[in-house]
């Protein structure tokens, strides 16, 4: 007994001080997220060397947005050592989707990009990380650090058949991301047996989105936002989201120094049917990249310096656990997507006569791609989204129309034989005369006469140049008796800064 009371002492005590200890531990997680909130988090140094190399590590073949399965496959196909690449299954058209390995380290990490075939801005930026890892040079003990802690398992178009249309959904017209349950499409269930066989810790879902969404409500687009889907209706955060959460405010303050205030993130209303939602709800720590629009980038190539910035960033803070820096509050302070808040082209305050009065509207244009030559190319199809008063939506070009009359484009009188007649014409001085739509005898196609600034019809057709909602008309601008500029397929062109021949865009 007397050597027992000694020993119970010493439990007692160890077991108070324990108690103790995460008592003192507990107050002090409770009181750490507002500190850490108050002060920025520290970056390493090494994202921003990776933004600035991203050109060297280029997939030099890959240059625009729409590619195929057949235009990657052979890179994927050419990897070596430390990479090992295994088919993984095939499309419902027997395309092959690939699952690239690399890495030895115990934190699991899967990729998963072009689940919808016309989103195509990551897996660019995956070749490039391939292409990154493929290279020998000053960032040799990064590829070390990242190799020996994590295994990365890469899915680059998991929609080999949409990308072939360049289309959202799949060969049978079922969208893989409403598939996640269900599990009828065999694209959708290789993604499902990778990530079972994974068991991975981390998983990256990677989109795109449309590029007339905002960040919050500011005159900015949402070019970069993320998402750590829920898992459940009521939106828990358990430590799986939380870790997403945490590493996606690592991920917005690296991006903010490229793009400032053009990252945004979307509501994270819980779709049952979704795989980024139910991956989360499966344990692993899910990250939802979409890359929207961004001026000056038609095809993508800063997105994808940016997702390629983006990814390697993660990658360095889940080796070195850097994330855990960041907290939650980083995450709930990026602003909400505002989803419908930008047009391409927007006149403000231009005066309209309809019915024989005038009124002031503003006219949204909005461009979409119409392809050809097998989905592989495209033409940009205006539509007038909207007509009214759009002080509240922002665009990427914004013209002050105030004092300037709309006057709809009148048809040249003569009709010409062909798009090479047309060609010879001083198109400017004819557009400063109000003419904008030409007859041809031989009606050329659409995409051979994108660049000129004029409507094409067939002889005797009458122009469809009335303005109204959703419709593609051709006008022009008037003050005090002259035409200054002209509005055709959506783009505004300056009528006094051009000379002869075909006017360039503002
Ligand atoms: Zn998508």
């Amino acid at each position: 007994m007397k050597r027992l009371i000694p020993l119970l002492c010493l439990l007692c005590f160890l077991a108070c001080n324990s108690r103790e200890q995460s008592s003192t531990r507990g107050a002090e997680a409770e009181s750490q997220p507002a500190e850490a909130a108050a002060r920025p988090l520290e970056l390493n140094p090494v994202y921003h060397q990776l933004y600035e190399a991203h050109e060297k590590y280029r997939e030099p073949t890959i240059r625009q947005q729409r590619f195929k399965q057949a235009d990657i496959e052979p890179l994927i196909q050419r990897l070596q050592l430390p990479f090992q690449t295994r088919k993984a299954g095939q499309s419902i058209e027997g395309r092959s989707i690939y699952l690239v390995q690399l890495g030895n380290g115990p934190k699991t990490v899967l990729l998963w990009s072009q689940m919808h075939g016309d989103e195509s801005t990551a897996t660019m930026a995956l070749l490039d990380i391939f292409n990154f890892f493929s290279t020998s040079d000053e960032f040799d003990p990064l590829r070390r650090q990242l190799l020996n802690e994590l295994t990365l398992y890469f899915i680059p178009m998991l929609n080999p058949d949409g990308a072939e249309r360049f289309q959202r959904r799949n060969a049978i017209d079922i969208d893989l991301n409403r598939d996640a349950l269900r599990l009828q499409c065999p694209e959708a269930q290789i993604l499902k047996t990778i990530r079972d066989q994974t068991q991975a810790q981390w998983g990256f879902n990677l989109h795109d989105q449309s590029r007339y969404y905002g960040a919050g409500y500011e005159p900015a687009t949402a070019s970069i936002s993320f998402l750590a889907p829920a898992f459940n209706l009521t939106k828990d955060i358990n430590e799986v989201r939380g870790n997403a959460m945490r590493l996606i405010g690592l991920l917005n303050q690296t991006l903010q120094e490229y793009i400032p205030n053009k990252v945004a993130r979307y509501d994270d209303e819980f779709e049952p049917r979704a795989f980024g939602d139910n991956i989360q709800k499966w344990g692993t720590s899910t990250i939802l990249i979409e890359s929207g629009g961004l001026a000056n980038d038609p095809e993508k190539q800063e997105l994808r310096r940016l997702n390629f910035t983006a990814l390697m960033a993660a990658f360095e803070a889940i080796a070195s656990g850097r994330y855990t820096q960041s907290n939650i509050q980083d995450y709930e302070k990026i602003p909400f997507n505002n989803n419908n808040a930008f047009h391409d082209l927007i006149l403000r305050e231009a005066q309209i006569q309809k019915n024989g009065q005038w009124f002031t509207v503003d006219l949204g244009f909005r461009h979409a791609q119409a392809d050809y030559n097998n989905h592989k190319a495209y033409y940009p199809r205006a539509t007038l989204a909207d007509i009214g008063d759009l002080s509240t939506f922002h665009a990427y070009e914004s013209f002050d129309a105030r004092g300037y009359r709309i006057v709809p484009g009148l048809t040249y009188t003569k009709a010409l034989p062909n798009l090479s007649a047309l060609r010879q014409l001083d198109i400017a001085a004819l557009l400063r005369q109000g003419y904008t739509t030409f007859q041809l005898q031989q009606e050329p196609k659409r995409q051979e006469w994108a660049e000129i600034p004029a409507e094409i019809t067939g002889p005797g057709k009458k122009p469809s140049n009335e303005i109204r909602l959703n419709g593609n008309p051709s006008f022009l601008l008037q003050k005090d008796g002259a035409f200054h500029y002209a509005v055709i397929n959506g783009f505004l062109y300056d009528l006094k800064k051009v000379g002869k021949g075909i006017p360039q865009k503002r």
